[in-house]
């Protein structure tokens, strides 16, 4: 039995996340909620957005499975999802985009995985305004060698092991010399150690460019922190949009696993949010805890419903009548 801390989130959060929890407990797995709370929910509850009794069950569990937070904006509260990642050293974001049979986009064979740097860069979280007046505001992005190290030789590993043939770098060294340089540095040695492994660097605007225009260029994909964030919505954007894309938080010992997407207030309460993409991350926490064939089943369940479009959620066919609900009633039907 593993003890997984399960915080549901806000917004779509709870309805998306009880679907992903009926469908990652009808996989075989054998796993033991801990329910604890966090985010703005929190905050109205508790009075604080991530109360002492959530860091209490994820310092235990070292294991979250996590719905999306609101950003609590004007109070002095920082994101909660970036405190979490900075507390537990979660340094690899790991967000992969691949085609769905039945997902109609522009390219039907994009396979890219975005390995983001996780804590630190631009959201290292020193931002400050310089003046009284608060006229001026500065943020100041923070690259140290053994970050950059760390997600790097992650970013070669994760290829190595998943028979990935490519780690890209996306930087942008040529205005950035110090924070970026310093990364693009670290990469192009990190490179040579893996021989085995391509190795590509491409400058972040010409990245976007090509990656629209050619996404089968792109293999597994390393980049500072704000960079990964803007690339992995954008090859959501490739493979059908964020209601697909699954992400790991991954730290040398806690590791916690959530969708790309927020918490849509614009469609809470509506049952109509797509839970594919947590229920992804479900297969990733899963994978993590060596469920393999809980996890098999599971994405196999989910491929099958997603390619029949018949029970999906409208952003996958606006012609559905199915919603959130009877999505993760599909799935679960369709398990093996
Ligand atoms: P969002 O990802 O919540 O929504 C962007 C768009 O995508 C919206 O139109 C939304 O309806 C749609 N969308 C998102 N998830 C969907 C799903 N599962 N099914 C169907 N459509 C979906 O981004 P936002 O509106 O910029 O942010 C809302 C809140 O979420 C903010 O407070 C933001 O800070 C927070 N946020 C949290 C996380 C996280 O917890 N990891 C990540 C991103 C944003």
């Amino acid at each position: 039995m593993h003890l997984v801390t399960l915080i549901k989130g806000d917004g779509i959060g709870p309805s998306i996340m009880d679907e992903a929890v009926k469908v990652i407990d009808a996989s075989g797995a054998k796993i033991q909620w801990e329910e604890a709370h966090a985010g703005l929910g929190a905050h109205e509850k508790f009075g604080t957005p991530l109360p002492d009794a959530t860091m209490a069950s994820f310092d235990k569990t070292r294991v979250a499975f996590k719905g999306p937070l609101t950003t609590i904006v004007g109070t002095g509260f920082r994101s909660i999802n970036v405190a979490l990642r900075q507390k537990y050293e979660l340094y690899a974001n790991v967000r992969p985009a691949k085609s769905w049979a039945g997902v109609k986009t522009r390219y039907d064979d994009v396979d890219i995985v975005i390995v983001r740097e996780n804590t630190e860069g631009l959201y290292a979280g020193l931002e400050h305004y310089l003046t009284p007046k608060k006229d001026i505001a500065e943020s100041l992005a923070v690259v140290t060698r053994a970050g950059s190290e760390r997600i790097i030789d992650y970013a070669f590993k994760y290829a190595r092991e998943n028979n990935r043939q490519k780690v890209t770098v996306c930087h942008k060294a040529n205005i950035l010399k110090y924070t970026q340089g310093l990364f693009l540095d670290v990469a192009r040695e990190t490179a040579a150690r893996y021989p085995d492994i391509q190795f590509d660097e491409k400058i972040i605007d010409a990245a976007c460019m090509h990656m629209v225009m050619d996404p089968k260029k792109f293999d597994v994909v390393v980049c500072t922190n704000m960079f990964g964030d803007i690339l992995s919505d954008l090859t959501a954007g490739l493979v059908g949009g964020l209601g697909l894309i699954p992400g790991a938080n991954i730290g040398n010992d806690a590791a916690l696993f959530e969708a790309v997407h927020g918490s849509a207030p614009d469609i809470a309460g509506k049952n109509i949010a797509n839970p594919t993409a947590v229920i992804m991350a479900g297969a990733m926490l899963l994978n993590h805890l060596g469920e393999h064939k809980a996890a098999n089943r599971l994405i196999k369940a989910v491929e099958k419903v997603v390619s029949e479009g018949k029970y999906v959620t409208p952003d996958l066919n606006p012609h559905s009548k199915a919603g959130t609900i009877e999505m993760g009633n599909a799935i679960v039907d369709a398990m093996e």
